[in-house]
């Protein structure tokens, strides 16, 4: 694992920021920092975005496996923030859906309001990477011209555990899904056709990006169904291991 790992946490009534450390938690306070024991904080979702920025078809050996033209520029798509859920979520099969799947993806966090960043300057924006999951009811994506219910339902955003470094080199990372252990998606980041840098320029230059905004960059090859009790596990090379499982609606 990489060393620098952010994660939100909750004890008592407040919520807070702080580095992971082991099984400590070191939060900053200033002019002092406390430490906590890992396993008497709980979790919660990296970041509270103002919204989820997606991006289809991002990777060249998708493409291939699609037998879909290499894209001329990023397809972007947004995924509601109430779909957001943390590590050890419920992802919650919903009832008018009888084909749900995982996208396994890298996922940046915005750091700051930002508009017009160039690509050389977008790690200055960062507030790091986490891993993300892509859920998607494929049966109503094929059906609904738009993606917004396909990739809407509430849990269908899971991402976590932590935050990354942000300063750490992303563009060759083994990226791998597993649902109850078997591996499923098994790829790299160098498979990717439009890469960080250039997506945060891409995107900004559209629209203004606000602090805790994620941004997920796409899933590689091997997509495939989810069933009611599959655990299903994205892990990133540096960046962490997110793992969900899959309830009923009921
Ligand atoms: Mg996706």
């Amino acid at each position: 694992m990489h060393e620098y790992m952010i994660g939100r946490f909750k004890y008592e009534n407040e919520i807070f920021y702080g580095e992971v450390k082991d099984d400590r938690v070191v939060v900053n306070r200033g002019l002092y920092s406390d430490t906590f024991l890992l396993s008497d904080l709980q979790l919660l979702p990296p970041a509270q975005p103002t919204k989820i920025i997606c991006v289809g078809l991002n990777y060249r050996d998708h493409a291939r496996e699609l037998n879909m033209a290499i894209p001329d520029e990023p397809l972007l798509f947004l995924k509601p923030p109430s779909a957001i859920t943390g590590n050890l979520g419920k992802i919650i099969y919903p009832d008018a859906s009888s084909r749900i799947e995982y996208e396994g993806e890298l996922a940046v966090i915005i750091g700051k309001r930002c508009k017009n960043i160039r690509a050389s300057e977008a790690g200055s924006v960062l507030m790091g990477y986490t891993c993300f999951n892509d859920v998607t009811a494929r049966d109503i994506q094929k059906k609904d011209v738009q993606w917004t219910r396909s990739k809407g339902f509430d849990t269908f955003a899971p991402v976590g555990p932590y935050i990354a470094d942000p300063t750490q080199d992303v563009s060759n990372l083994a990226i791998k899904t597993r649902v109850n252990g078997i591996l499923r998606q098994d790829s790299n980041t160098a498979n990717m056709i439009f890469d960080v840098p250039y997506l945060v320029e891409f995107i900004s230059s559209m629209m203004t990006l606000e602090r805790g905004d994620v941004i997920s960059t796409g899933t590689p090859p091997g997509v495939g169904e989810l069933f009611v009790g599959d655990e299903v596990e994205i892990e990133i090379e540096n960046i962490g291991i997110l793992k969900n499982t899959v309830v009923s609606q009921y």
